[in-house]
């Protein structure tokens, strides 16, 4: 009888009872093998592993008051190893045992074989022997598992009834006391977590899963294939669920079988060790304590665990939003940080770009301001010089329209004295009414000229032709003049020659020119009195160029010319020429003065760009 092993694999006297011849011979003739390779193993004992106590951690899946009796005679076995070793068992739960392997506190692991797997996977623990029983088909083929329910539950009779009930487990966890029936669960179409009323962990021992279906707290219960006839009478107020019918197997389940359970030796534990613990166990062919076997393939348990996504196998599981968050909190943590910098920076720029924009917008209005008062100075400035050259002018003015009104005066005294002496015939009043009107439209013309020339207004741009402009400022000029010099306007430009500026400023240049020009021959004989107002374009630009024929300038003179209050006139303000040189460049041009090649005066350029 070897009792511990059916207390291993089913805890029932029916299982110790039905060792098979098969797994007895297995585990003879492994043996022997063994033997024949590594003789006289017991005799020589490793100086690494010949001393200290080695753990062994057992999963105990049926309770603390059990496991160490199952386990002695296995014990006692291995001590045979040496004298020096001492062997301690530590019975663990789920946790307990994956604990104990992290922290590398045992040396062996005997566990179920969804567990191994997982802590193969985790730790690298490596099976060296697995469990034999006497009921399993092979060491692959040993663990299945039931679904029960109360005998009468008629309503019950397939997996498939199982959806929308309550069922049972001993823990998600549970190899045999779940995750095998939720692959078949599954393949039936049912997924426990959604489609059962409830799941109900009952925890270890598995006992209380029959506790709850006895007493009817839930419709079924899962507990490893086996347990059940080892119950004696209390069994018969079960049935399984879906019995499968497997050649080999004497008892009901639900599921298929798998690998029975391995022992393996944890990563850091000595090869030596490993390897005599695995001869002795071969070896113990006594009865006493579990039966062993060479390790046997757990392919099936890796497929299952793929299939459920589980174990090794979590990752093909596509993750909920909580695992993801779970798993990358720091990149999570590290993202949210530098959005929330992201953000903190664009905060920063936006309050420097609205503070920089608000300065900007200041200067700008400032810069604004003083143009604006700039350009209403110059516009002063300009009118004052205008003003100043009519000044200037004005002596003579009196006298040019004292003709035209003396000659209106003559004309009208003589038709009252017609009147007077009966002489007056229609076609002296028509003589001399033509007379009047043709003196009055002389002395209008010049005074309009005057006004237009002088009246306060704001700059303006507009496309003119030059001649027109020149020949107003001469007619300005001479007729403001008793006494004026001949002016001759020579123009080269084609009729179709614009340029853009504004024709009052450029006048005010030309007649500035003339005046001075007139100014500079005024002492001497009429014929050197004579101006010349050439127009002429070339290189893009417009050129008026004002000569005279007076005694010109020295080159000091010249330096000076357009600077402020440069003057040698005794009653001269000096601005003429430096407010000419002002709307030149004004208007994208310059003016200029140079003395003739051709013989005494000076010629003044005035040149502006040419529009078309
Ligand atoms: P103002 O006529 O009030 O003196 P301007 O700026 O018009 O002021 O002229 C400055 C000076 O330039 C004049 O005083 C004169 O000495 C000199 N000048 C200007 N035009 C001529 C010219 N055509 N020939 C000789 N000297 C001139």
């Amino acid at each position: 009888m070897c009792k511990s092993i059916g207390a291993i694999t089913v805890a029932s006297p029916l299982a110790l009872r039905r060792r098979s011849a098969l797994a007895s011979q297995l585990r003879r003739l492994c043996t022997l093998l063994l033997f024949a390779c590594l003789p006289a193993f017991a005799a020589t004992v490793d100086p690494g592993v010949s001393a200290g106590t080695v753990r062994i951690g057992v999963l105990a899946f049926r309770g603390a008051e059990t496991a160490v009796d199952e386990w002695s005679p296995m014990l006692d076995n291995l001590s045979q190893i040496s004298p020096e070793l001492h062997f301690e068992l530590l019975k663990l739960d789920h946790d307990g045992l994956r604990a104990a392997v992290a922290e590398r506190k045992l040396d062996f692991v005997i566990t179920n074989p969804g567990h191994y797997v997982e802590l193969e996977a985790e730790f690298g623990v490596s099976r060296i022997l697995t469990l034999v029983d006497a009921l399993a088909v092979t060491p692959e083929r040993a663990i299945g598992s039931a679904v029960i329910v109360r005998k009468e539950r008629q309503d019950l009779q397939t997996l498939d009834d199982l959806r929308a009930k309550r069922l049972a487990i001993v823990g998600r966890e549970g190899f045999g006391g779940f995750q095998i029936v939720w692959k078949e669960l599954l393949d039936h179409g049912i997924d426990p977590a959604q489609d059962l009323a409830e799941l109900r962990s009952v925890g270890l021992p598995m006992d209380g899963v029959l506790a709850a279906v006895e007493r009817g707290e839930v419709d079924a219960g899962v507990i490893r294939a086996c347990m059940l006839e080892g119950l004696g009478e209390r069994a018969s107020i079960f049935r399984v669920l879906s019995p499968r019918s497997i050649e080999g197997f004497p008892c009901a389940t639900s599921t298929r079988l798998y690998p029975n359970w391995p022992m393996a030796a944890l990563h850091h534990t000595s090869p030596e060790l490993a390897r005599k613990v695995a001869i002795v166990l071969l070896s113990s062919t006594d009865g006493a304590g579990p039966g062993w076997s060479v390790p046997a393939d757990y392919q099936s348990v890796h497929e299952l665990f793929r299939s459920l996504e589980i174990g090794p196998y979590t990752y093909l599981r596509k993750p909920g939003l909580i695992e993801l968050a779970e798993r990358y909190w720091p990149w999570l943590l590290g993202l949210l940080a530098v959005m929330a910098g992201g953000a903190l920076y664009t905060v920063h720029v936006e309050h420097l770009v609205h503070k920089r924009t608000t300065a900007l917008r200041a200067a700008l209005l400032e810069r604004e301001q003083l143009e604006a008062g700039i350009r209403a100075s110059q516009e002063q400035a300009d009118h004052l010089a205008r003003l100043s050259m009519l000044g200037e002018l004005s002596g003579t003015l009196a006298h040019e329209l004292n003709q035209p009104l003396a000659t209106i005066g003559n004309y009208a005294s003589s038709l009252s004295r017609r009147v007077d002496n009966g002489r007056l015939s229609d076609d002296a009043v028509r003589e001399a009414a033509g007379e009047i009107v043709g003196q009055a439209e002389r002395a209008a013309a010049i005074l309009g000229r005057i006004r237009a020339f002088a009246r306060k207004r704001i700059a303006r741009r507009e496309l003119f032709r030059p001649a027109i402009v020149a020949t107003e400022a001469i007619s300005l000029f001479r007729g403001m003049l008793a006494h004026a010099p001949e002016v001759e306007l020579i123009d080269h430009l084609p009729e179709e020659r614009m340029i853009e500026g504004d024709p009052l400023q450029v006048q005010q240049v030309l007649l500035n020119l003339l005046k001075n020009g007139y100014d500079a021959a005024r002492e001497l004989p009429p014929d050197r009195r004579t101006l010349i107002v050439g127009i002429e374009a070339s290189d893009g630009e417009v050129r008026f160029r004002v000569r005279d024929h007076g005694p010109g300038l020295d080159k000091e003179a010249l330096r000076h010319l357009f600077e402020p209050f440069f003057t040698t006139k005794p009653d001269g303000l000096g601005l003429g020429l430096s407010i000419c040189k002002t709307i030149a460049e004004a208007h994208g041009g310059r003016l200029s003065a140079a003395p003739p090649d051709d013989g005494p005066g000076m010629i003044f350029t005035l040149s502006l760009p040419a529009n078309v």
